[in-house]
């Protein structure tokens, strides 16, 4: 057993796509018992019928050190605190910040609570087009150098591997899906199954099934995840599938 009482945890916590009925029990828990929930405006918005009553912090975007502090402040005055991000709050999320100013903190623990991550959300949406080997590769170089991201790009098509794009555009990166295309587009054929979902779990949802030709024209913005299949994968009735090989 940990030496920390339960007040001293911060829980970490992954409130899945949108709806609250994509959220974990361990989820629905940790933000019942917390005093105190802390997140980007708009993830406070998603959980509202379940933070009633209780304190809410919320930073803007790009504040992120900042937000990680004032939780362990609150949680230093005796407030059980829980952080919230969208999706896996370890996937691109607030969880290895929070890990990275924990030694700062002595006295104060804390437990990362499992969400559900765009890339799975959206893909049973789509149909099932992650049935294989795949790789998520996040289109922002606010935090990586396009250089890498270009080389994972490369990487990942070049193994025949199933790609997520989460963050394919943003209001200053509005070719960035088209740039992806460009990257990889010697390695993948224009008939390839691609697909995308907006808004997965929330309101406006919307899956778009069609050929990597068509995606690099593709409007998409921040709540948009992409899928650009691999030599399996095909699309039926509208859905985008990845075979795994068993015969039939
Ligand atoms: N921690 C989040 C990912 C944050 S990165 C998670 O695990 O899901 C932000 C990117 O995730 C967005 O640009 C988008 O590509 C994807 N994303 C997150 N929520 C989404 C949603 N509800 N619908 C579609 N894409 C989403």
């Amino acid at each position: 057993m940990s030496e920390l009482s339960n007040n001293n945890i911060i829980y970490v916590v992954g409130i899945g796509p949108g709806d609250v009925s994509m959220m974990t029990g361990e989820a629905l828990e940790a933000l019942r018992t917390s005093d105190t929930i802390i997140g980007y405006p708009v993830y406070l918005k998603l959980v509202e019928e379940l933070t009633e009553g209780k304190e809410l912090i919320s930073t803007p975007m790009k504040q992120e050190v900042e937000r990680c502090r004032i939780a362990y402040e609150e949680a230093q005055r005796g407030k059980k605190v829980a952080v919230v991000s969208s999706g896996d709050a370890g996937i691109y999320g607030m969880a290895s910040l929070m890990y990275e100013l924990l030694p700062e903190y002595p006295g104060i623990g804390l437990s990362v609570v499992a969400g559900i991550t765009a890339a799975n959300s959206g893909a049973a949406v789509l149909g099932a087009p992650l049935s294989g080997d795949f790789a998520v590769i996040s289109m922002s170089d606010l935090l990586t150098p396009f250089e890498l991201i270009e080389r994972r790009l490369r990487a990942a098509a070049g193994a025949d591997m199933v790609i997520v794009l989460y963050n394919p555009s943003s209001h200053k990166r509005k070719d960035y899906l088209a740039k992806a295309c460009e990257i990889i587009q010697d390695k993948v054929p224009a008939d390839r199954a691609c697909g995308y979902v907006k808004n997965i779990g929330r309101e406006g949802q919307e899956a778009v099934a069609l050929s990597f030709s068509e995606l690099h024209d593709a409007e998409v913005d921040m709540f948009t995840t992409v899928y650009i299949g691999n030599s399996m994968s095909y699309i039926d009735d509208g859905k985008m599938i990845t075979r795994r090989g068993y015969s039939k």
